[in-house]
């Protein structure tokens, strides 16, 4: 049976945290032997906003070696860096020629980004969800495996895929997002989403000390005055990290526990941390290992550079035809 396919990417700004994990990662990895997937490193995205340009590329290959370290295994899936494939840029300029530049406008991230980002709103910013189509359609994917900030942006692109074989004749097929059991991660105020933009998160290797401290100080359920209030789970950010690290018992028992106020959010955060670092410190090891042998993350970034632009290659060609751009002789 022919796999479905699935396309989804990741930006190297700065270090990828628990909701980059929880909320993308640990599906990417669970997903990779029942969809045929790509994943990438999306550089082209990440220079919409100021960036270091001496540490660029380390941040890059950074990216590459937490998602191996994660388990995303670039046997069997397809492993590359955006902007090795510079097919794209070129798609994204003709879906650009097809897309409302208020359907753009509207994008939620882009209003939030503009004002983070107040002295460089460039049009890069307002195009970023114009690349992210072409990212997903070239390779004719059929899944987005994102977290939930993502979800509008994936219904653009159905949209644009919509109106592409609307005016030029079937190309695309419209994808669909797919979701986590923790599509959101709020950070550690407990109030915006965790970011890498914002400085609100845990990075996954990050030292275990740095990591319980910033547990440790996180904000929980603040009707939760006292010690012997009871809890609500269901508002408490941390509750949503057990949903994620720990046990189904684990999970039982802190829900129960904390809403009867037997334990206080600084027992529920040591369970946690217990939980998480169980997890956390073999991809630490891994991606420590990795840092030791660069060619083996080259080789798989190169290899998998080589099938996704054999892949671009064809749909461009496909593309250009269809719009009109490719003069061919009549006989
Ligand atoms: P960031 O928002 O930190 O810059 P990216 O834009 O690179 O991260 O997103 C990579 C993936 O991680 C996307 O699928 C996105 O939906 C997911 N993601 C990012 N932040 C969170 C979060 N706080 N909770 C859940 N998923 C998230």
């Amino acid at each position: 049976m022919v796999k479905e396919r699935i396309f989804s990417g990741i930006q190297p700004t700065g270090v990828i945290h628990l909701g980059n994990y929880v909320g993308a990662l640990k599906n990417w990895v669970a997903l990779q032997d029942e969809y045929d997937c790509i994943f990438s490193i999306v550089d082209y995205h990440a220079i919409t906003i100021e960036y270091d340009v001496e540490s660029f590329r380390e941040s890059i290959l950074n990216a590459a070696r937490t998602l191996m370290a994660c388990g995303i295994n670039p046997d069997t899936c397809r492993l590359f860096i955006q902007s090795a494939v510079p097919e794209h840029t070129e798609l994204t300029w003709i879906l650009n020629c097809i897309t409302p530049l208020g359907d753009l406008e509207r994008m939620t991230q882009f209003k939030d980004k503009s004002q983070q980002h107040r002295g460089n709103i460039n049009v890069g910013l307002l195009d970023y969800p114009v690349l992210q189509a072409a990212d997903i359609v070239l390779y004719k994917s059929h899944v987005v495996p994102v977290g939930e900030d993502q979800l509008q942006h994936i219904e653009l692109t159905r949209r644009i895929a919509r109106r592409f074989n609307n005016r030029f004749g079937d190309t695309f097929p419209e994808p669909r997002y797919l979701l986590s059991h923790t599509p959101k991660i709020m950070g550690l105020d407990g109030k915006t989403k965790m970011s890498k933009s914002l400085n609100n998160y845990i990075g996954i290797l990050e030292p275990p000390d740095d990591i319980w401290e910033k547990l440790r100080t996180s904000v929980t359920d603040e009707n939760r005055k006292r010690r012997n209030d009871p809890g609500n789970p269901e508002i408490c950010n941390l509750f949503t990290m057990h949903k994620s690290f720990s046990s189904q018992d684990d999970i039982i028992t802190i829900n129960r526990q904390c809403r009867t106020a037997e334990i206080g959010c600084i027992e529920c955060k040591k369970k946690l941390f217990e939980n998480m670092m169980r997890e956390l410190e073999p991809i630490q090891q891994k991606a420590a290992e990795l840092k030791k042998t660069p060619d083996v993350v080259y080789g798989a970034l190169a290899k998998g550079a080589r099938q996704c632009r054999e892949i671009a290659t064809r749909v461009m060609e496909e593309v250009r035809v269809k719009v009109g751009i490719r003069v061919q002789r009549d006989a």
